[in-house]
């Protein structure tokens, strides 16, 4: 009798510490939800991440499995249930639990569910709305590209990674020299600013308002230090839609592949990306990847097979 009260008791206290558990993630999720930048691309919800990358670096698989823990609440809520069930009536060994029956499985993934990215550091790596970055990932190599930027400051906006710094000094000098004054005007972001960015939006607008413009943090490709969003001469339509259809946009959708870039939110490409169209905001994959993706006209997620982030507005 007493040890049955014990038992009880330990499993009720393992409950509890299961639902802090879930709460925690709520939790942190909520606390993810601050961060970034105005014309830090539209947010979308839903579907779910990657499912085919294989061995093309990046997300699908790994992330789901990373991101099994944290997303898949429903699923592991469903354990402890039974098992009170027993406990509490009688140690039936083998009767499956009705409990199980009475309650629905809930659905694996909700929309607005999102995988940790498992190679950060891959050059042509997968972030988007479902793809985030792991907490605290700061790229090692950054370094500040020389090139004009609409500010002066020597601020981390003016970083990225190695590889693109290269390719971005390359590529401002190619234009130069057929006249389109190119313009940076931000580039790398850590999570901190991100958050922050983020956290001001949201409590501006509210934190639904703030996810239509503006990425939660994790999820942002300037964090990876491979985006840069560009400005046409003296920084004119900084990320702004009228970049469109200038002289440097139209060079830069023609030569970006060239230089190992790609314009990362292409036109009509909404429910895809989940943002919509930017042609101010390059992203650096290397040379061939860019060349297949802009040769096609198609998007990262759609070179990695990965799950459409879909515009669910
Ligand atoms: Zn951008």
């Amino acid at each position: 009798m007493k040890k049955r009260l014990v038992s009880g008791v330990a499993f009720a206290l393992s409950l509890a510490l299961f639902a802090g558990c879930s709460n925690d993630d709520q939790t942190q999720k909520d606390n993810t939800s601050h961060k970034t930048e105005k014309h830090e691309h539209e947010a979308h919800k839903k579907n779910e991440p990657t499912k085919k990358n294989e061995d093309k670096n990046t997300p699908s698989d790994e992330n789901k499995k990373n991101g099994e823990n944290k997303n898949n609440n429903g699923n592991v809520s469903q354990d402890p249930e039974p098992k009170k069930d027993q406990d509490k009536k009688k140690n039936e060994p083998g009767e499956p639990s009705q409990d199980q029956n009475k309650k629905p499985k809930p659905p694996a993934q909700k929309d607005d569910s999102v995988s940790v990215v498992a190679h950060p550091e891959s050059i042509p790596v997968l972030v988007n709305k479902r793809s985030k970055l792991p907490e605290n990932y700061k790229p090692a190599d950054l370094v500040y590209p020389d090139v004009p930027f609409i500010f002066s400051e020597k601020t981390e906006k003016r970083m990225m990674r190695k590889a693109a710094a290269d390719a971005l000094e390359t590529m401002f000098a190619a234009a130069e020299k057929e006249g389109i004054h190119l313009t940076g005007v931000s580039a790398y972001r850590s999570h901190a600013t991100q958050t922050t960015l983020f956290n001001n939006y949201a409590k501006r607008d509210g934190y639904e308002k703030a996810r239509t413009y503006s990425a939660l943090p994790g999820t942002s490709e300037h964090e990876t230090g491979l985006a840069i969003d560009v400005a046409g001469d003296g920084g004119k339509c900084p990320a702004q839609d009228c970049f469109g259809g200038t002289q440097e946009s139209k060079w830069l959708a023609k030569h970006v592949s060239e230089f190992g870039f790609i314009i990362r939110y292409p036109e009509g490409k909404d429910s895809i990306t989940g943002y919509k169209y930017e042609p101010w905001h390059i992203r650096f994959v290397g040379k061939s990847v860019a060349q297949k993706i802009m040769g096609k006209g198609e998007t990262l997620e759609e070179y990695f097979n990965a799950v459409p982030v879909s515009n669910g507005k």
